[in-house]
């Protein structure tokens, strides 16, 4: 029997996996690996290859493969799944976040929308073919990374397996599914994020001579004026995308001083940058830096940290006929089939950077995605199944 896709849910919404979102934290309900050993048995039940890949304590991406008929080497196509692990904190919800609930045609539970109910429908459409096994399928390769809400950790490492040699994926897949809750709409765009920590220094001196001192806070406020000046003037002008809009620049955290008597030597800001699908981050970054260094005459004193965050975005260019075919295979289950772009980030830019086409395909709408109670409609569940089944067997023309 192939798997239930609402049995598989509910066993993944059962197994918490939260992301502790860089908070130093401890407890069973953190990090992926029980739903990791969850889906290693789970390869094993259905006669699947699979193989870890170590990323960190407690998280490992687990990748499984199913041959193909013709295999690769004999010019059959590879089709990779894409899913994350991991889940976003549970802090505030209002429904048992690991206590599957069905409800009026809804499941509810944390990661049942983002993106465990995806997950499950690519475990249910490829433990059909496992059984089917149809002459013509491509070979399946299905990921399952860890790390994606906090910094996309997981996915860059994926393509290891077919670039080192090792044959586990004997090549780059022909095109990349990555499971989203995109209501069952192809997104083939977003843009992509870069952050960084911007320092000040100073030279600290008590408040009641601070003419001995070097306030740091006060260059930070150059710093800000400059910035808040380039993302209003400078920003927009570097490129638009018809589908993602402008670019973005804003500061989102500040913190500085050790007390009001003090003249403080020390203030920091974190910067979110967003960038078109097109553009490279590290420019965007240069473009940025180069302009707050002009404006403060080069100030040795203001200094910008490597970013902790560099994500491209994803574009469009490459996934048209990807894009167009499963399209065509939503519309043949009653969807609108819409391509489309959004404004937050995925795992896709893994794949599409390395000029795979990769689109972003799920069951259940992002308004429900890490809400306090989170939930995802089965019919979309069983409609994205059958979709990602078909388009997978390679019966779309
Ligand atoms: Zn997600």
């Amino acid at each position: 029997m192939p798997l239930d896709v609402l049995e598989t849910l509910c066993d993944l919404v059962r197994l918490p996996s939260v992301n502790p979102m860089g908070r130093d934290v401890s407890g069973d309900e953190y990090f992926e690996y029980q739903v990791t050993d969850y889906l290693e048995r789970l390869f094993a039940r259905l006669g699947l290859a699979w193989q870890r890949q170590h990323i960190e304590p407690r998280r490992d991406n687990i990748v499984a493969r199913l041959d193909g008929d013709p295999l690769p080497q004999d010019g059959g196509a590879v089709l990779m799944f894409e899913a994350h692990q991991d889940t976003v904190p549970v802090d505030g919800m209002t429904i048992p976040p690991w206590t599957p609930t069905l409800c009026e045609g809804r499941i509810y539970g944390r990661g049942a929308c983002d993106i465990k109910g995806g997950m499950a429908c690519m475990l249910a459409a490829l433990s059909r073919l496992a059984e089917e096994r149809p002459a013509g399928r491509p070979t399946i390769v299905m990921a399952c990374s860890v790390n994606e809400e906090y910094g996309f950790g997981g996915a860059p490492r994926i393509p290891e397996l077919w670039e080192d040699g090792s044959g586990f994926v004997p090549r780059a897949p022909d095109g990349v599914i990555v499971a989203e809750p995109t209501s069952l709409d192809v997104v083939v765009a977003h843009k992509g994020a870069l952050r960084w920590r911007c320092h000040a220094r100073g030279r600290a001196a008590h408040s009641s001579q601070p003419q001995f001192g070097d306030n740091a806070i006060y260059r930070m406020a150059r710093v800000l004026q400059t910035l808040e000046g380039y993302a209003r003037d400078v920003v927009p002008t570097l490129g638009q995308h018809p589908l993602v809009g402008l670019p973005t620049l804003s500061v989102g955290l500040i913190s500085g001083g050790v007390s009001v008597n003090t003249v403080p030597d020390f203030c920091s800001i974190e910067i979110d940058r967003r960038v078109l699908p097109e553009e490279d981050p590290h420019e965007a970054l240069a473009h940025v830096t180069s302009f707050v260094a002009r404006a403060l005459a080069h100030d040795p004193l203001v200094e910008h940290e490597t970013p902790y965050l560099i994500s491209s975005g994803l574009s469009d260019e490459l996934s048209r006929d990807f894009a167009a075919r499963l399209s065509r295979t939503i519309c043949r289950h009653g969807g609108a089939g819409r391509c489309v772009g959004v404004p937050y980030g995925t795992d896709a830019p893994a794949f599409s950077s390395r000029g795979i086409p990769t689109v972003v395909f799920g069951p259940g709408s992002i308004q429900q995605a890490h809400t306090a109670d989170e939930w995802v409609a089965i019919d979309q569940l069983q409609t994205a199944t059958e979709i990602l089944y078909e388009f997978a067997r390679g019966a779309s023309p």
